[in-house]
């Protein structure tokens, strides 16, 4: 038991992809993960990108414990009581592959996962704790695991271990992350009878929705909300960055309770029952500050990478399966010379690199710090643009002629028109 091709830490989308890929070509893989079972430990808001996962197996969905694919999609500024949106409605994405997106809840998702890789050969070790990694001359040649006869040795490791990437740090390839840099998230599941579900959010049979909130959601402060809608219930969550938490002294659930208590959001939500509370952590490092990727004998794939494109687009569990199967791919390739070094792995950068996760990072990496300098576009822009809506769609005995002009002296005294269009300018440039 104590020697194995590659241990993998970590039985999330990264770590699973990783040891899917390696045992179909032969190799002996254990899998520790610290949860009861994969996907115990595991939450997020909600919504499954599956390109490589259907690459993997396809058609997964057939087999999968897949809630709804997404069909809709909604983005909406709050003010402290309006709301402005705009909807998008795809019957296209009704048909296979469902455009990749599929709301899912992870601890089905991930032990249906690992459940694959274990019946393609893979050793799971669960409740089990990777504490640290063994050295031999410098290059990493196994592990400390938590448990008895706990020193495991392999040719290669994959650190899959996720964002709060202790072991990563430790192994001196990243730095402890600033407050701004990691987003702190709470999220609820909210059960509702499915037929609730549907009329609510008008969805027909299988088809999902995606809402996104921003400004008011977390009372004008940096950050954002989202329902997702599950099969009979809905993923509720809201995130910030540690940094704004402290600074508003709060705690995550409290900002929670804030975003489920605006009318808005009250309105989607009434009759349903929580079942679920959990925390999490995303990482927004930034492109220019990723770790370093690989030393000899180890690499570093999805979320303890900082592979998370925090755009509009949330996109996390195709990066994750990506840099797994990219890695394992490259330690294929280094068995046939029997080169584990950082050399001999060089090979999963560039992988990287020429694929959408290096590109969508480089493009949107750096988005949290550039919107974080303009937190304007979280309270005062939303409130001036609601208050000047309402202005304009408001009832009364004047001509409308004066009603818009009352609307627009309105706007201009909350906000400089110049810098506000500076700031759109920006925006528009940064996110979308
Ligand atoms: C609130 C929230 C909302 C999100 N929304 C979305 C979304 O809608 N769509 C999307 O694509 N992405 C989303 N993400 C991001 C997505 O969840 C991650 O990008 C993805 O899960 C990363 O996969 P991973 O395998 O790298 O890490 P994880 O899924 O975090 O898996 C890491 C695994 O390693 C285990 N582990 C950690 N340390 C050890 C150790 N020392 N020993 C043993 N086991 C260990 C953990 O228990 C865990 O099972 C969201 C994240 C959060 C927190």
């Amino acid at each position: 038991m104590d020697k194995f091709d590659c241990i993998i830490i970590g039985a999330g989308p990264a770590g699973v992809a990783a040891a899917l890929t390696l045992v179909r070509k032969g190799l002996t893989v254990a899998v520790f993960e610290r949860g009861e079972y994969p996907g115990s430990k595991n939450l997020f808001g909600g919504v499954l990108y599956s390109t490589i996962l259907n690459k993997l197996i396809p058609n997964f969905w057939e087999d999968a414990p897949v809630e709804r694919h997404i069909t809709k999609r909604r983005y909406s500024l709050l003010s402290q009581n309006s709301e402005m949106a705009v909807e998008f409605d795809f019957d296209d994405f009704n048909h296979p592959p469902f455009n990749n997106s599929f709301t899912v809840l992870r601890s089905k998702f991930d032990r249906w996962f690992a459940q694959k890789a274990e019946d393609a050969g893979a050793v799971i070790f669960t409740e089990t704790v990777v504490d640290d990694f063994i050295y031999d001359n410098g290059k990493v040649s196994g592990i400390k695991a938590r448990r008895e006869g706990g020193d495991v040795y392999a040719d290669v490791i994959v650190c899959a271990e996720g964002a709060n990437s202790l072991l990563t740090e430790k192994a001196g390839l990243k730095e402890k992350p600033l407050p701004h840099q990691m987003i702190t998230a709470s999220k609820e599941v909210i059960s509702l009878p499915r037929e609730v579900i549907e009329d609510r959010f008008s969805l027909n049979n299988d088809e999902g929705m995606a809402l996104e909130f921003f400004g008011g959601a977390v009372k004008g402060m940096i950050g954002s909300g989202f329902i997702y809608t599950n099969k009979d219930s809905l993923s509720v969550g809201v995130g910030c960055p540690i940094s704004v938490i402290k600074e508003n002294n709060m705690k995550p659930n409290d900002l929670l309770e804030l975003f489920k208590s605006h009318s808005v959001i009250k309105k989607l939500l009434r009759g349903g029952k929580t079942e679920e509370l959990s925390a999490k952590m995303i990482p927004e490092l930034g492109y220019k500050n990723l770790p370093k990727l690989t030393v000899d004998g180890l690499l570093i794939v999805g979320d303890a990478g900082g592979f998370v494109n925090p755009s509009l687009y949330r996109e996390g569990t195709n990066m994750a399966m990506y840099s797994g199967v990219a890695a394992a791919e490259i330690i294929l390739e280094a068995r046939q010379s029997g080169d584990f070094s950082e050399k001999g792995l060089e090979g999963y950068i560039k992988s990287l690199k020429d694929s959408f996760v290096m590109k969508d990072l480089e493009r949107y990496g750096d988005v949290p710090e550039k919107i974080s300098e303009m937190p304007q576009l979280f309270k005062e822009y939303p409130d001036a643009v609601l208050k000047f809506a309402e202005g304009y769609f408001t009832i009364s005995d004047l001509s409308k002629d004066e009603l818009h002009r009352q609307a627009w002296k309105g706007f201009k005294d909350k906000v400089s028109i110049g810098k506000f269009l500076w700031d759109m300018y920006k925006a528009r440039k940064a996110i979308l």
